[in-house]
């Protein structure tokens, strides 16, 4: 019998009732291995209604006692590692190291919120008047939302309740539909984590699995004071309007589209490695991947080009659960024809299609979505296969003449995620920084995903609202701030005004 997973709400399994369900795949054979049940907008009110109990007792608890729930969270993640990097990867399709990179990063936001007590300190003045003392404090929100994308399951939930629920919220996790079973695990570790460091979090973190019709009771339902969505640039364009228009506070990241500048003084070697690993690791599905490459100069483009093709050669691709395999089969069989079709698209649209992915085939594993890496050259601004995002193993060459042609590519490109430089000159490195307009920059570092105490977020059309994931912009996000101003006069009366009170 086929394999159903359900919601969770209130510490216990919830049946989706609306009679809608969804496929999960086993993407090395293409079989459907599960059927998740996709949550109606009554069963949404029904998670947001448990999860409105539960906060005021939550928000109550002190934040060292939260941050005890989230150190023993941790060690109960890091004690199913194992289990949970398998899992991630019988339905993602990424090989099993890269699965536990994605647990491990989430983990590291784990680790952040460990330390809430002191990111929640407020400020204080004294004496700001005669007599006056001012101070603010941060609080939560009371039911918060997040809303997640198929490419890092643990990792991207992680980043938004890891810090929600520290600083006192309850949650609402609506995962990616086609690879539920990871997120799902999390809320039960969860509660566990809870029952083990004595204070019950039953109603703290709920999963509701669903589409369109699940986000959209998220996004119009009044309990629901904020939302964090990551996913693609039109949906996330859609939560932004739509969470804004009743009344939430959003933040919405979106698509990608990363380039690599190469300059000639870059250290070809590692610089080739570098990008293949950010090109072709998780098969190209991630916002932070680097698909675009603009070596600066013929002679770099030419020696750039040639060690790519040859670095290919030497790629393995395998099923996820091939420990020598780099990378391995994509998400789904509609994902990997959207992904042949953008190759079919390069090539009509005249660039110079080097290597040609579409051919591969894993010998045993057939009906797997399997595709093989694909290289292109010549690839100029106007193509629409290089403005849109192609969200594969597919790496295009953009030759550029100057530095200043290299930082205007990525600047002027709709998407604004991520960005690296390769190059032995600090001063070059020191002007690309500065001047590109994109929220992430590597120098050296092919995919800059900034550490869990930093903030996580891109520019333009790849993020939606101001403030970023996790860090203290996490905890802005998740937080309301209260400023008091108190007066304790001297005497019995302090003097009264009819006029504004200024601090002259
Ligand atoms: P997606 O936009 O298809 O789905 C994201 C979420 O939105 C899922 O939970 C899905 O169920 C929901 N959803 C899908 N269609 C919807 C609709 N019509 N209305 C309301 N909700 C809907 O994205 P995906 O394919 O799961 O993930 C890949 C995308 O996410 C890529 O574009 C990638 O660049 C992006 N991404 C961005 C970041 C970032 O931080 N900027 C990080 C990871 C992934």
């Amino acid at each position: 019998m086929t394999r159903r997973i359900e919601g969770f709400v209130a510490g216990k399994s919830a049946k989706a009732t609306s009679g809608r369900e969804g496929d999960v795949f086993n993407p090395n054979t293409g079989e459907v291995q599960a059927k998740v049940g996709f949550a109606s907008a009554a069963d949404v009110d029904a998670a947001v209604k448990a999860a409105a109990n539960a906060q005021p007792a939550w928000g109550a608890v002190n934040p060292q006692r939260r941050a005890r729930v989230m150190f023993e969270f941790k060690r109960l993640v890091e004690a199913h590692m194992e289990e949970l990097a398998e899992l991630l990867s019988s339905e993602h399709g990424k090989v099993v190291a890269d699965s536990r990179g994605d647990v491990q990063r989430g983990l590291e936001v784990i680790e952040f919120a460990c330390g809430i007590p002191h990111a929640l300190k407020g400020e204080y003045t004294e004496g700001a008047g005669p007599g006056i003392d001012v101070y603010s404090m941060r609080q939560p929100l009371g039911v918060v939302a997040g809303i997640t994308p198929f490419n890092f399951p643990a990792m991207i939930p992680m980043w938004m309740f890891g810090v929600a629920i520290a600083v006192g919220n309850t949650f609402i996790l609506k995962p990616s539909e086609k690879d539920p079973s990871v997120p799902l695990r999390l809320a039960e570790l969860f509660v566990e984590a809870g029952a083990a460091a004595g204070t019950d979090t039953t109603g703290v973190l709920h999963v509701v699995h669903g589409d369109k019709i699940a986000v959209d009771a998220i996004l119009t339902h009044p309990e629901i004071r904020a939302v964090s969505f990551v996913g693609s640039s039109d949906i996330a364009h859609y939560i932004y309007q739509t969470g804004a228009a009743n009344g939430k506070r959003v933040q919405a990241m979106g698509g990608a589209k990363n380039h690599g500048i190469v300059l000639p003084d870059a250290d070809m070697e590692q610089t080739v490695k570098d990008l293949l690993g950010a090109a072709y690791g998780s098969a190209g599905e991630r916002c932070m991947a680097l698909p675009v490459v603009v070596p600066v100069g013929k002679k770099t483009a030419d020696e750039l080009r040639e060690r790519v093709v040859a670095g290919i050669e030497g790629l393995k691709v395998g099923v996820s659960t091939d420990a020598q395999a780099q990378y391995g089969p994509v998400v789904s069989s509609a994902h990997r024809k959207k992904i042949a079709d953008y190759i079919q698209l390069g090539k009509d649209e005249g660039a110079e299609l080097v290597v040609d992915g579409r051919g591969f085939s894993m010998q045993g594993y057939e009906k797997g979505f399997f595709i093989g890496p694909s290289l292109f050259d010549k690839v100029k601004p106007e193509m629409k296969t290089y403005n849109e995002e192609i969200f594969g193993p597919v790496l295009q060459i953009v030759r550029a003449e100057t530095l200043e042609e290299a930082i205007d590519l990525p600047s002027k490109h709709q998407y604004g995620n991520g960005v690296a430089i390769f190059t032995r000159n600090g001063r070059a490195a020191r002007e690309f920084a500065s001047k590109v307009n994109v929220g992430m920059v590597g120098v050296n570092v092919p995919i800059p995903v900034p550490v869990a105490y930093h903030t996580f977020g891109g520019w333009k059309r790849s993020a939606f609202g101001d403030t970023n994931q996790h860090g203290m912009e996490g905890v802005k996000f998740w937080t309301k701030v209260k400023t008091v101003t108190a007066r304790w006069p001297e005497g019995d009366q302090a003097d009264s005004s009819f006029v504004i009170p200024t601090m002259r």
